[in-house]
C-alpha cells in the first residue's frame, strides 16, 4: 500500500511513526487516505466535509481549500497564517490541525471535527443564556484566548461564528486566517507592527464588521487586548442575544465602536454588566486582563467567574443547551 511505501522511505526510525507524538507522523496521510463524507459548510475559498480516516476510521473535518481561487484572490498569506497559528496550538478548547495534504487544484487541512457547528446558532436559537450557560462559554473561551496568547499568536477574530462546538458541546475556537503571529525573537511584543499593518486593515472589511476593536479602526497596531475586546462582545451577545454594536450599516457600526455606544437591556445581568464594561475599553491597556492590569489571571476572579473550576472545566458536563 501506499502508507507502506512511505514508511519504508523515511529515513529516520520507523517504528513509532504511528504514534500521534512522533516528528514524522502529521505528514504521513494523503487525500487517498481518508473517506469523505457530507459537506459541513462552505467558507469563500474552502469547503469543509467530513473525512474518516481509512486507517483508524477516526471521524475529522477536512477543510479543502482552493488553491487557484486562493491564489486569484489573493489570499495566499491567510491560509498561510491559519496553518502556522494552528499549528502552534495545543489545546482543548482549539481545533487542532492533525494533518496537511495537497493535490493538483487544492490543500487540505484535517481538523478536528466539532459536530455541534457554532455557538452563533445557538445564541440565535437560545439567548439570554442562563447566568451558569454563558458562565461556562466564557471562562472555556477565556481558557482558549490564555492558550493562543501563551503561544505568541493574536486571533483577531474571535466571534461565535468562529466558536465550534463538539460532541460534549465544549467549545474548540477555529479560524485563524485573521491571527497574527508574534515573532518569537521580538524584544517587546509592543514592537513593529508595521509588516501586518495592511492585513489588519484590510480584514476590517471581510467579514463582519461587529467585533472589530477600536484600536484596529484607529489604525493602531492590535495586540493581545483585542481579543479581550470580543471576548466582551461574546459574553455581552450571550445575554443580550445580540452583539453590542449592531447597526444598519458597517459605517455606522465602526461610529458606534469608536464612541463606545454601548447600552444594555434591562434585564442583563449586574455582573455580566460589570466584566462587560471592563472589556469594552477604549484603551487596550486599561482593559481587565490586558498585562497592564494584571493578565488573564485577573480576568479569572472577577465575581462573573465565582464558582469557576479552571481546572476541571474542559472535563466537567457541558450545561445542556435547549
Ligand atoms: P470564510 O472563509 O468565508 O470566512 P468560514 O470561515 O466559515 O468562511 P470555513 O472555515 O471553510 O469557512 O468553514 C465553512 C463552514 O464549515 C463553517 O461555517 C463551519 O460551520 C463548518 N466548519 C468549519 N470547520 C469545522 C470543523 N472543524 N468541524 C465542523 N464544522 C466545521
Amino acid at each position: 500500500s501506499k502508507s507502506t511505501t512511505m514508511t519504508q522511505s523515511t529515513p529516520t526510525t520507523t517504528t513509532d511513526v504511528d504514534n500521534p507524538a512522533h516528528p514524522l507522523y502529521r505528514h504521513r496521510r494523503t487525500v487517498v487516505d481518508f473517506e469523505y463524507g457530507p459537506v459541513l459548510g462552505e467558507g469563500s475559498y474552502s469547503t469543509v466535509l467530513v473525512g474518516k480516516d481509512k486507517k483508524t476510521g477516526k471521524h475529522y473535518a477536512v477543510k479543502k481549500l482552493d488553491k487557484a481561487h486562493i491564489v486569484k484572490n489573493d489570499k495566499v498569506k491567510y491560509v498561510m497564517i491559519e496553518r502556522d497559528a494552528l499549528s502552534k496550538m495545543n489545546h482543548p478548547g482549539i481545533v487542532r490541525l492533525y494533518w496537511t495534504f495537497k493535490d493538483n487544484r487544492s490543500l487540505y487541512y484535517v481538523l478536528d471535527l466539532a459536530r455541534n457547528g457554532e455557538l452563533y446558532t445557538y445564541i440565535r436559537r437560545l439567548a439570554p443564556f442562563d447566568m451558569n450557560t454563558a458562565q461556562f462559554y466564557a471562562a472555556e473561551i477565556l481558557l482558549a484566548i490564555e492558550h493562543i496568547h501563551s503561544r505568541g499568536v493574536i486571533h483577531r477574530d474571535i466571534k461565535p461564528e468562529n466558536i465550534l462546538l463538539d460532541d460534549n458541546l465544549h467549545i474548540k475556537i477555529t479560524d485563524f486566517g485573521s491571527a497574527k503571529i508574534i515573532p518569537p525573537d521580538s524584544a517587546s511584543k509592543k514592537s513593529d507592527d508595521s509588516e501586518d499593518g495592511n492585513a489588519g486593515r484590510s480584514r476590517s472589511f471581510v467579514g463582519t464588521a461587529e467585533y472589530v476593536s477600536p484600536e484596529l479602526l484607529r489604525s493602531e497596531p492590535t495586540l493581545q487586548e483585542a481579543d479581550l475586546w470580543a471576548l466582551g462582545c461574546v459574553i455581552y451577545q450571550m445575554h443580550a442575544g445580540r452583539s453590542p454594536f449592531k447597526a444598519a450599516t458597517d459605517y455606522l457600526i465602526f461610529q458606534k465602536i469608536k464612541n463606545r455606544d454601548l447600552a444594555f437591556p434591562e434585564d442583563f445581568p449586574e455582573v455580566a454588566k460589570d466584566i462587560v464594561e471592563k472589556l469594552l475599553v477604549l484603551e487596550p491597556s486599561a482593559r481587565l486582563g490586558s498585562e497592564a492590569t494584571g493578565g488573564i489571571e485577573a480576568l479569572k476572579q472577577h465575581p462573573y467567574f465565582e464558582g469557576v473550576d479552571w481546572e476541571t472545566v474542559w472535563e466537567s458536563q457541558a450545561p445542556p443547551l435547549k
